[in-house]
């Protein structure tokens, strides 16, 4: 019996209208193939009050290390205007090569390519693994992703599993397949400045302190000073100042309170907590004796995290070069994915299709990509288990 291909497996994902909170089949497509092949399936329902229950899949065939883990999410944003596809946003269709659908590369495609390489792989290897390969796939990333991956992660650690390395597979390439790994990502921290004045008349400035002249002076000081100059692997973290209010209808009034919003991505030089000392530390200064000012910090699960370049990196790496004859850039741009939980429980990277089309009408993927793609992980555990 051959393997199923990547292209028939991410056919039968993309049929299914997973737009979250809804699976409509997409983890059962997972459960018979992974468990034909021998893995332990577990289908596990995560609840939070105020939100819809999510379905997870959570799937290893071996019990011994190395343990690698391919991980993603099987639920997709809305299609939007179906009619403005051409071709149905739940079909599959193949055409000129292309398959189309919402979630072909984000990532359905990507997981059809792991799926499809493992059982490959397993059909060539009497069935077993050098060591452990496992799946967890959850079915809340693109919404508010409270009943995925964090929570799935949490009930396979107290099960006992332990994982040693793991594969996202999100679209991490930018133009073409084979042109970039992410191994990290910058941490956001989002805060307000809030700067107390005293209200009264502008006839009558004497008798007021106006918040808006020294709500300006610390913007530009907090501003102007770098956090830091990048690092080996991450770019200057940045603090990017997103709004300033008063809230003040009037002319005539001085107004008590001056308010700025604010956002941090920062690199790996700085903790969330190490962050905020810092940026206090400057507030203090800038304010002197005089202004009375102070950071409200919004809540953030968005760590920073980075796999250095090594040994897990290189098995990437050369897999995608034998297939593809590129070398990688080995990138922590953009915004935050599930990688930044899974990085607390093992060595992370990501590496998926090509994402130029992902949440667009049309989202599609050349099929020659989803070939590579499988390639290059059949590639992976071919090193990754020698
Ligand atoms: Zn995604």
């Amino acid at each position: 019996m051959t393997s199923p291909t990547a292209l028939s497996i991410a056919q039968d994902l993309l049929r299914c209208p997973s737009v979250t909170p809804a699976d409509a089949g997409a983890l059962g497509v997972l459960e018979r193939l992974l468990g034909d092949a021998g893995f332990d399936v577990h289908r596990v329902t995560f609840s939070e009050p105020g939100t819809a229950d999510i379905d997870n899949l959570y799937a290893r065939i071996g019990t011994s290390a190395p343990h690698l883990s391919f991980a993603g999410h099987t639920d997709v944003v809305p299609a939007g205007e179906d009619s403005a596809w051409s071709h149905g946003a739940f079909s599959g269709d193949v055409a000129d090569g292309l398959l189309y659908g919402r979630g072909a590369v984000d990532m359905k495609g990507g997981i059809a390519c792991a799926v499809a390489a493992t059982l490959d792989y397993l059909a060539a290897n009497g069935g077993k693994p050098k060591g452990s390969i496992s799946f967890l796939i959850t079915g809340d990333e693109e919404d508010v992703a409270v009943n995925g991956t964090v929570k799935l992660l949490q009930w396979a650690a107290e099960r006992g599993e332990r994982f040693d390395h793991c594969i996202v597979g999100e679209p991490s390439n930018v133009e073409t397949i084979g042109d970039t790994i992410k191994i990290g990502r910058r941490g956001s921290q989002s805060g307000v400045l809030i700067v107390d004045g005293t209200q009264g008349h502008v006839a009558y400035p004497h008798r007021a302190s106006n918040p808006i002249p020294d709500i300006a002076a610390l913007i530009t000081a907090l501003n102007d000073e770098p956090l830091d100059q990048g690092s080996a692997q991450f770019q200057p973290s940045n603090l990017e100042f997103t709004s300033v209010d008063v809230g003040n209808p009037a002319t005539n009034v001085i107004p008590a309170q001056a308010r700025a919003k604010f956002n941090i991505r920062f690199n790996d030089h700085h903790t969330q907590d190490t962050l905020k000392a810092l940026v206090e530390e400057r507030l203090a200064a800038a304010c002197g004796n005089r202004i009375r000012a102070r950071i409200e910090w919004l809540p953030s699960n968005a760590d920073v995290f980075v796999t250095k370049p090594g040994a897990f990196t290189d098995v990437v790496s050369s897999a995608i070069a034998d297939v593809t004859g590129r070398i990688p850039d080995l990138n922590t741009g953009g915004g935050t994915s599930d990688a930044r939980f899974i990085a607390k429980y093992c060595r992370v990277v990501e590496f998926g299709l090509v994402g130029q089309t992902m949440h667009q009408i049309d989202e599609r993927t050349p099929i020659s990509d989803l070939d590579k793609l499988t390639a290059i992980y059949r590639g992976v555990l071919e090193r990754y288990f020698k």
